[in-house]
Order: structure tokens, then C-alpha cells, then sequence
């Protein structure tokens, strides 16, 4: 996937553009958006429109460095992401990887004049392997662009999230109509729940996002955005309340459609908490 093929994020995409056409291009940055968005789609796009020779600042997606970027065999083009440790569901950054990243960002790139690092759920990077890291955030080697993906990067460091630029992907970045669609439903549930409306009447609107995993998060995102919307309207407490207990339910309901349970239970989960009094 090219940056032609990301939707919904023209401007971002434009400024990164400018950047790389000009020059001007910052060493760090945190790529932040919610978890239905496909952050290493857009790192791997925002690499190859660095190193693409044929189409600088765009990537054409055809040549060879575009390809092996995309088959993940470029070599000036790390990606670490979170592994498993033994015995335990929950995937993090390790503290040994990221201190081989360092390691190798400190040498000079081997095919060309840059090197990319591609940080994947850098919100699971230990404290300590962080404070390590700052030096290369500090001092990188000239040509280093690092891609730190976050879903929250208010769950970094302050002193990592001062050494680099902010992008904040939107919510739908893979596909606008279905992102729209998601937002109209979950706009209707919330009406709903706000009303007090029983689980029966609500259960019509959730059951078709609950057909598979990926419209189910979709809608948890959708959701999310617009409980954030309208507790900045100044709602009555009560309904403050249950909106509360809803956006504290929905990492949750995220955890379980993503470990495998079924998105219809969840979500039915998910409404019944919010209705409980
Ligand atoms: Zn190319």
C-alpha cells in the first residue's frame, strides 16, 4: 500500500510528503491512531516513499526497493514489534530488541543514505528500555527516521514524546464509507443508551457491526470517538455516568473480539454494562 492508496488522511499524507520532497525531514515521530487503523500500512508506505528512487516523496509500490521494503527484506529498513513472552498472552517490545535497534541504527545505513525504524506497539516498550533509548532519539545518525506506532502515546514518556513530531492517523484511515457507516451506528446506540432504552431495542443496532472482529473494533473505535464527542457537550449526570462506565468498558470489549471471543457477546457485554444502574 502506497500513500495514494491511504484514505482519509490527505493532509497528514501531504505534509509528510513536503517534508521528504524538501529535505526537511524530522528523525523521530509517533504515529498515534486508534487500534483498527493499520499504523504498519502507513510506516511501511511512509518508508518507501522516503527510499523509493523512482517516485521520492510518493513510492512508487513497483520497484525493488519499494518491493523488498514491503517484503520486509530492505536492509536499512528495521521493524521490531511486540512478542509474546513464555507463558504470558500479552505481547510487548522487548527490552533486548529495542537495545538491537540501537545498536544497529548506530552504524551507518548499508544500502543508501537513510535508515528507517519501525517501532510496532511502542506503547509496550519498558520504562528502562525507553530512558536507553532516548540517547538514539537524542543523537541519531544522520539519515535516521524512526517510526514510533501508538495507540495512546500519552502511555510514553515525556521526555520520548518531546523528541518527536506527533501524526495522528484518522480513526478510518482504511476505508471512509465504512468508517462513516460505523459512526452513524454508534451515534444511534449512544442516543439509545442515553435514553435508557432496554437492551432489546439496542441489540438491532449492534447485532449487524457484530457480524465479524474487524467491523466489531471498527465500531468500538466509532464509539469511543463519539463518547469523547459528546462528553465535551455537558450532559446531565446521570447520563454522564453511564457514558462513563461505557468508554471504561471499551478497552475491555477490544481485548476480548482481539484475543478471539466472539464480537456478539462482547458487544453485548459492552451495552449491558453501560444500562446497569
Ligand atoms: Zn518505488
Amino acid at each position: 500500500m502506497s500513500f495514494a492508496q491511504i484514505k482519509d488522511n490527505d493532509a497528514l499524507i501531504g505534509k509528510i510528503r513536503t517534508m521528504i520532497k524538501s529535505g526537511n525531514v524530522p528523525h523521530a515521530f509517533i504515529v498515534e491512531s486508534p487500534r483498527s487503523v493499520d499504523k504498519t500500512a502507513f510506516a511501511t508506505a511512509f518508508a518507501q516513499a522516503l527510499l523509493c528512487p523512482v517516485a521520492p516523496g510518493e513510492g512508487c509500490g513497483n520497484c525493488p526497493t519499494c518491493r523488498r521494503i514491503a517484503d520486509r527484506n530492505h536492509l536499512d529498513v528495521i521493524f521490531v514489534e511486540a512478542t509474546e513472552k513464555k507463558g504470558s498472552k500479552v505481547a510487548s517490545v522487548r527490552d533486548e530488541d529495542v537495545e538491537a535497534l540501537q545498536e544497529r541504527l548506530g552504524s551507518k545505513p548499508l544500502e543508501g543514505d537513510r535508515s528507517v525504524a519501525v517501532i510496532c506497539d511502542a506503547d509496550s516498550i519498558t520504562p528502562r528500555a525507553f530512558n536507553r533509548f532516548l540517547k538514539t532519539l537524542e543523537e541519531p545518525a544522520p539519515g535516521t527516521v524512526i517510526l514510533l506506532l501508538s495507540e495512546n502515546m500519552e502511555s510514553m514518556p515525556a521526555t520520548i514524546r518531546s523528541r518527536c513530531v506527533h501524526l495522528r492517523l484518522n480513526a478510518y484511515g482504511r476505508s471512509g464509507e465504512e468508517g462513516r457507516e460505523a459512526a452513524d451506528e454508534a451515534a444511534a446506540l449512544l442516543d439509545g443508551l442515553l435514553e435508557g432504552r432496554p437492551y432489546y431495542q439496542l441489540r438491532e443496532i449492534i447485532e449487524p457491526r457484530a457480524k465479524g472482529r474487524n467491523d466489531a473494533l471498527l465500531f468500538v473505535d466509532a464509539l469511543e470517538g463519539r463518547c469523547g464527542i459528546l462528553l465535551t457537550d455537558g450532559l446531565p449526570a446521570t447520563e454522564r455516568d453511564r457514558l462513563y462506565r461505557l468508554v471504561a468498558q471499551l478497552e475491555e470489549t477490544r481485548e476480548e473480539i482481539r484475543r478471539g471471543d466472539r464480537a456478539d457477546s462482547a458487544l453485548k457485554k459492552m451495552v449491558l454494562s453501560a444500562l446497569r444502574k
